[in-house]
């Protein structure tokens, strides 16, 4: 299956899609995590790429569709794959429907995790105590919420006219919310 997990940072997303790749087998790409090892090893993608997530901003669109199209044209990607973090914005989300249909695949499942903002910024500065990342701190957070609800937010009306959208309510714990993506996702296998 291909999936694409959408949610507002902090609602679980990384967590849950851990928990999926563990139980269905299927490959999980985070674009984050993508980014964050590229600014590691200084690449120049890495180092383009450093300037807007320290700030809380979305990378461009083109440096991200040229990553992920070269990602999911990997033979390991053949047999599905799950998406975090990607697409962030109508722009890629068209690029990558674009990139899909090139390769004869579509999208079956699109879930939305949800969560109210103030259980979010909780989460996060809880989480940025241990994480270590650069765009945990309450300044960043804030605008890291602002920067979902204008940018990407909107794609959820888009995958909801197209059908493949489930939303699943990201609150409660770790193993309650991943019982309900279990239940969408049994629903449809
Ligand atoms: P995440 O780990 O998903 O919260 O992503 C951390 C940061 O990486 C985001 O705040 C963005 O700066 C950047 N990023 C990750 N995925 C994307 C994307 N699809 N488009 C643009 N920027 C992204």
């Amino acid at each position: 299956m291909r999936i694409v997990l959408i949610g507002p940072p902090g609602a679980g997303k990384g967590t849950q899609a851990s928990l999926m790749e563990e139980k269905y087998h299927i490959i999980h790409l985070s674009t984050g995590e993508i980014l964050r090892r590229e600014i590691q090893r200084k690449t120049t993608l890495g180092n383009q790429a450093k300037v807007f997530i320290d700030k809380g901003q979305l990378v461009p669109d083109k440096l991200l569709l040229e990553l992920m199209e070269q990602r999911l044209r990997k033979p390991d990607c053949e047999r599905g794959y799950l998406l975090d973090g990607f697409p962030r914005t109508i722009p890629q989300a068209i690029g990558l429907n674009n990139i899909l249909r090139h390769l004869s695949t579509r999208l079956d499942l699109v879930i939305s995790l949800t969560a109210n903002e103030d259980e979010l910024v909780n989460r996060l500065v809880l989480r940025g105590r241990n994480s270590g990342r650069s765009d945990d701190t309450p300044d960043v957070i804030r605008d890291r919420q602002k920067v979902y609800w204008e940018q990407t937010a909107p794609l959820l009306e888009f995958y909801r006219e197209q059908g493949i959208l489930h939303e699943v309510d990201g609150i409660g714990t770790i193993n309650d919310v991943f019982s309900r993506i279990v239940e969408v996702m049994d629903a449809l296998c």
